[in-house]
């Protein structure tokens, strides 16, 4: 069977650490703050499907991706979760605009 690789996105969560990291295929998942776990892991890009090493930049991103793709990411809309709360909502307008801010 070949290695498992993550598709990891922020889900937003109840309560003072906003939200936590899951994966879309399995029951990983690390909360808020212990990012340092998951810089250097393999991960599959939200955009081009590629498999890419999450680094510090990419922690920023609700949905990582590439470099490549981060860099168009302008033109890529993050897409709106539903029952957003007002917090999620302000993190992912903040993120938007530091995307911006990349090009
Ligand atoms: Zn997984
Ligand atoms: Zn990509």
């Amino acid at each position: 069977m070949p290695k498992h690789i993550h598709k990891i996105y922020k889900q937003p969560t109840e309560g003072k650490s906003k939200y936590m990291w899951k994966c879309t295929d399995c029951a990983w998942f690390v909360h808020a703050g212990l990012e340092y776990v998951i810089v250097g892991k393999q991960v599959y890009c939200w955009n081009c499907d590629d498999i890419f090493q999450m680094d510090e930049r990419a922690l920023s991103q609700i949905k990582p991706m590439c470099f490549d793709c981060s860099m168009t990411a302008v033109q890529v809309p993050i897409v709106e979760p539903v029952n957003e709360t007002e917090e999620a909502q302000k993190e992912r307008e903040r993120i938007a605009n530091m995307l911006k801010n990349l090009k």
